[in-house]
């Protein structure tokens, strides 16, 4: 599963990081929901700022109850990416970037994390809420 493709240069095991959590397994909708964002959002994303390292993806209930994740968090239904931008420059061309993309569901960032959603199923929110990297 871990090797299942979403995109091109995303994986499964990259959102649902089984070596961590074995029960975080996503249902069909969930693995359509990733893979639009990959293909939509994150794939060209990453021709602008280069290889993109995901912290934490798709997370089922229980995995995100253990984070601390909001009850409602898009992470439950595949459609959210949490980022860790390697350097200071990659953070500030990912959030030129993200923020200006028409499928930019929510982005918010903070000192050295990004988490960046989408919705195939609903007009995006475009909202933007940044804070700065260090
Ligand atoms: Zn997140």
């Amino acid at each position: 599963m871990n090797n299942t493709r979403l995109s091109a240069h995303f994986s499964l095991g990259e959102f649902i990081h089984l070596d961590k959590y074995p029960d975080n397994i996503p249902s069909m909708q969930d693995v359509a929901n990733m893979t639009y964002g990959c293909n939509m959002l994150l794939e060209p994303a990453r021709r602008v700022v280069g290889p993109i390292i995901i912290n934490s993806g798709f997370r089922n209930k229980a995995v995100n109850r253990r984070v601390g994740g909001v009850s409602n968090s898009q992470h439950l239904v595949g459609q959210a990416a949490d980022i860790r931008p390697r350097d200071p420059r990659q953070f500030s061309r990912l959030v030129e970037f993200l923020r200006h993309h028409e499928l930019t569901d929510q982005l918010l960032t903070g000192n050295g994390w990004m988490h960046i959603s989408w919705n195939p199923f609903d007009t995006p929110r475009h909202y933007v809420r940044t804070g700065y990297y260090k």
